[in-house]
């Protein structure tokens, strides 16, 4: 999609800090992170939330969940623990409607989220 700002960020349009990239997934550091580690992974295609992603390509979410945690052990934060965070729709805080995993870690995160 052009008006949208991750799929500029696959395109390299817009720049990022990329972590880790396969074939069908980016992983950027968050540029607002609310935890030591903060990186978001994205699918390349468009999607504009989990539960659309996950009725369209049912392959493609279990190689975001695959890449998610990739993404924590290469962070150091696998063993220790880390979250993975959808946030989808206005209300639950999703201001970028392109389908994105937080992956949050290196410091006790609290429950419930806000
Ligand atoms: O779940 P939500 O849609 O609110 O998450 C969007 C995230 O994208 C935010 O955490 C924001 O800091 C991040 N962001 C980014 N790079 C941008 C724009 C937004 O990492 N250029």
């Amino acid at each position: 999609m052009t008006d949208c700002l991750f799929c500029k960020i696959v395109s390299g349009d817009v720049p990022a800090e990329v972590v880790r990239a396969s074939e069908r997934t980016l992983a950027f550091r968050d540029i607002n992170p609310q935890a030591p580690t903060h990186v978001l992974v994205i699918p390349r295609d468009h999607h504009p939330n989990a539960a659309a992603l996950a009725a369209a390509d049912p392959g493609l979410t279990a190689d975001l969940l695959r890449e998610a945690h990739e993404v924590a052990a290469a962070e150091g934060v696998a063993d220790s623990g880390y979250r993975i965070v959808f946030n989808t729709g206005a209300e639950a805080g999703q201001t970028v409607f392109h389908v994105h995993a937080h992956v949050l870690g290196g410091r006790g995160l609290n429950w419930p989220p806000g």
